[in-house]
């Protein structure tokens, strides 16, 4: 670690792997700040799970630095019902965009994994520690049994090659950019997009999923993006880091926020027939205190701006 950091950034040709992304959308605003070359590739250009395509366009294109944001994500319905696609489409982007980067001279990968790689009864805030020391939830095991093969393939090119590969695992992300889509969004995101739906339509109620009783820890992804540049400057290690924000709320008074922050004054309705998932997944962020960075949007005020964001890009596109 001592002598790879800081990672000297500048003027480097950085690979956003998953640009039209929610979190590859805010990487890219957030590195339009840095002096370093963005490159982007869309679908139709690169498919990351096609492996020839994807040696092909490392070997044409020859980026610097990769962050690996590209992944097949959804909510807790979409996970459950398609587990092939979350299991297959995630091991494939992320061997082929690993191995590519490593053979063609990448000198600094970011792997983005996931709060849900931990065990469901994990001890809370979750330390990296847990990792592999118990049962996962099973809503989301095929793509956690995914995102644990990234990191561990980013280990293994550490440890056989000594490859600056390195991973960070978000908590639940929200804000500019997100699926608005009900049936595969997550839960900030459709509550927002119910909110706002129930108010113009005037109805009284707004369905939430589950009991209610889970709770969550938020993350606003501009400042996702934020801690993504610190780590590629400042982390050089082993261990998937966790990125969370301290802020940690019950599903219904994330519901109460968002009608608050869209203006919807009826009532809230539970489903308990919808799964829960973990009861909490809260990270333990020490680490990454101590290296120096922390969160710093709360949680009604990203909200706010995600709602904001909603409007502006539904605007045009109401079946987003
Ligand atoms: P998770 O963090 O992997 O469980 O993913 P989600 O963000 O999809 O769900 C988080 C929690 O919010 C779960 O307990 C859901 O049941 C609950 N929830 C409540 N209403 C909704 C909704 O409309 N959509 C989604 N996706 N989740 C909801």
């Amino acid at each position: 670690m001592v002598d790879r950091v800081p990672f000297p950034l500048e003027g480097k040709r950085v690979f956003v792997a998953g640009h039209r992304g929610m979190v590859g959308k805010a990487l890219v605003r957030r590195l339009a700040r840095e002096p370093v070359e963005i490159v982007t590739a869309g679908r139709e250009e690169l498919d990351l799970t096609r492996q020839a395509e994807v040696e092909a366009w490392f070997e044409r294109n020859r980026p610097q630095v990769v962050i690996l944001a590209a992944a097949k994500v959804g909510g807790i319905l979409a996970n459950a019902s398609y587990p092939v696609h979350f299991l297959e489409q995630n091991l494939l982007i992320e061997v082929n965009t690993i191995r590519a980067a490593f053979h063609f001279g990448v000198e600094k990968l970011l792997f983005l994994g996931s709060s849900c790689i931990y065990p469901k009864h994990a001890p809370q805030p979750i330390p990296e520690e847990a990792l592999l020391t118990g049962p996962l939830e099973p809503t989301n095991q095929w793509y956690a049994i995914a995102k644990i093969a990234g990191l561990e393939l980013c280990r293994a090119y550490r440890r056989q090659h000594g490859a600056d590969f390195v991973a960070a695992m978000p908590t639940n992300l929200y804000g500019p950019g997100d699926n608005w889509d009900l049936a595969s969004s997550h839960v900030a995101a459709a509550l927002i997009r119910k909110a706002h739906e129930a108010k113009e339509r005037g109805e009284r109620v707004l369905e939430v999923w589950g009991t209610g009783t889970p709770l969550r820890e938020f993350l606003f992804v501009d400042d996702l993006a934020d801690a993504c540049v610190f780590l590629l400057r400042r982390y050089s290690d082993d261990i998937a880091l966790n990125v969370g924000s301290g802020q940690e709320v019950a599903i219904a008074e994330l519901a109460r926020l968002v009608c608050g922050v869209v203006g919807f004054e009826g009532e809230l309705r539970f489903d308990p027939t919808k799964p829960d998932g973990t009861p909490r997944k809260r990270l333990d962020t020490r680490r990454l205190e101590a290296l120096g960075w922390r969160a710093s949007t709360p949680l009604r005020e990203g909200l706010a701006r995600a709602y904001a964001a909603f409007l502006a890009e539904t605007r045009d596109r109401p079946s987003l």
